[in-house]
């Protein structure tokens, strides 16, 4: 008899509090009644389903983990677990959450002023208003510090110019984040959607995250008052503390897509009957499924660990390094392995694990590569950087 729940062989829901069990049920369940019916067909037409940033609002999953300004101030265990549900249903979701959550709405609570965060977090945390972070750019993506966008003082404002590629949300964001360089290094600017000179256009033809809006962003003399600048933000530090966050919510979202790619590996190798037999009777179906499900274990587990670890305060930078690393490398070998289980029909997006493979090929790459993930953890080691 097969187990009951083969997607946990390791039990780790026992080691969950109620509360976070609850959490992350009621997450579930929202996307499976939101999301998961038409989530094939928006992937197919590129489509994302802005209506429900209200509803994911009173989920109460923008910026869970924030504390005040309406926001539910869960801990980082729980804002994890919303993760890894949001991205069992489309990593577009948890893009989506990650970047207004981690990205927008942190660099506000985290950098901004008073004004700031009473101006945009209770909108933000409501999803009736959409934020975006605007770091990469054509010519920097692993390298931040060479950016060209650039901010320069005229009397008491800024004037802004330059461009941004690949920004999550940026061309439905009513607040972008905007990183520029400044006589003073690099400093962080809020600019709300409609300011003279600041334009979008939405990226096409991705393979990847196609139920998530991508865009380029351009600053033509884009005059801001001082007010607008992230007055604690200075340097890189302020744009690194932010990622840290959100690659946070990523290594346990990788979980997510890798459960769900198991998930239908496993529904199908059951179902799908060749020579007499179900397909998962088969000694090299086994192994595959027995070796995912060993993956699966051990990039749950150190999510948790690594939650335990934020919750206590004590999470270092390399720590959540070695997570994003291990955790979306291993969900993409695992989406990939569960789409071989599926012969033919894992090519279709009536099944989840080729959506979820060509997803990871974004989270793969944003929010450190791999190869930059790999080097933090090579310099942890050794003491050496070995980035250029
Ligand atoms: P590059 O930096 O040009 O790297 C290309 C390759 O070279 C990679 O394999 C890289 O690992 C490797 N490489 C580079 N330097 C080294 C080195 N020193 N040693 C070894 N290998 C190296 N950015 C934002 O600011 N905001 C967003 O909301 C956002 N959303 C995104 C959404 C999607 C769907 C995607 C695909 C990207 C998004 N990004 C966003 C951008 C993302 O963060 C960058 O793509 C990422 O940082 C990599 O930059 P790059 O694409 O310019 O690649």
């Amino acid at each position: 008899k097969p187990m009951k729940d083969p997607l946990d062989l390791l039990d780790l829901a026992s080691v969950l509090t109620d509360e976070e069990r609850e959490i992350q049920a009621t997450v579930a369940k929202f996307l499976a009644d939101r999301v998961r019916p038409h989530i094939g067909e928006w992937f197919e037409n590129a489509h994302f389903a802005r209506e429900l940033a209200p509803e994911l609002g009173k989920l109460g999953v923008l910026g869970m983990h924030l504390e005040g300004y309406g926001c539910a101030g869960t801990n980082a265990v729980s804002y994890g677990l919303a993760c890894l549900e949001l991205e069992a249903a489309d990593s577009g979701f948890r893009s989506f959450v990650s970047v207004q959550g981690s990205l927008s709405m942190y660099s506000i609570w985290k950098w901004g002023s008073e004004e700031q965060k009473r101006e945009w977090l209770p909108r933000l945390a409501a999803g009736e208003a959409i934020g975006c972070f605007d770091l990469t750019e054509p010519d920097f993506g692993s390298n931040p510090s060479g950016m060209r966008t650039r901010a320069v003082r005229d009397g008491g404002d800024w004037i802004l110019n330059g461009s941004k590629m690949w920004i999550t949300n940026g061309g439905i964001a009513d607040v972008a984040t905007v990183w520029a360089q400044t006589e003073d290094g690099v400093r962080g600017f809020l600019v709300p959607r409609g300011t003279p000179g600041f334009t979008t256009q939405d990226i096409k033809q991705k393979m990847s995250l196609r139920a998530s809006i991508t865009s380029e962003l351009y600053f033509d003399s884009v005059r801001l008052p001082d007010s607008a600048r992230l007055p604690l933000a200075e340097g890189l530090r302020g744009p690194l503390s932010c990622l840290n966050e959100a690659r946070f919510g990523i290594l346990f979202g990788a979980v997510g897509a890798a459960r769900d790619s198991l998930q239908a590996a496993i529904e199908y190798a059951d179902s799908r009957v060749q020579f007499d037999k179900p397909i998962s009777a088969f000694q090299l179906t086994q192994k595959k499924l027995a070796d995912m499900t060993v993956s699966l274990g051990s990039a749950a587990l150190l999510a948790l660990h690594l939650g335990r670890l934020k919750d206590q305060g004590r999470i270092r930078p390399e720590q959540i390094s070695v997570g994003k690393l291990n955790n979306v490398r291993e969900a993409i070998a695992i989406a990939r392995e569960c789409r071989s289980v599926l012969g033919a029909n894992g090519i279709s997006l009536e099944y989840s694990p080729l959506r979820h493979a060509n997803n990871l090929e974004s989270v793969l790459t944003y929010e450190g590569t791999n190869e930059m993930h790999t080097l933090v953890v090579g310099q942890a080691i050794t003491g050496y950087p070995a980035f250029r």
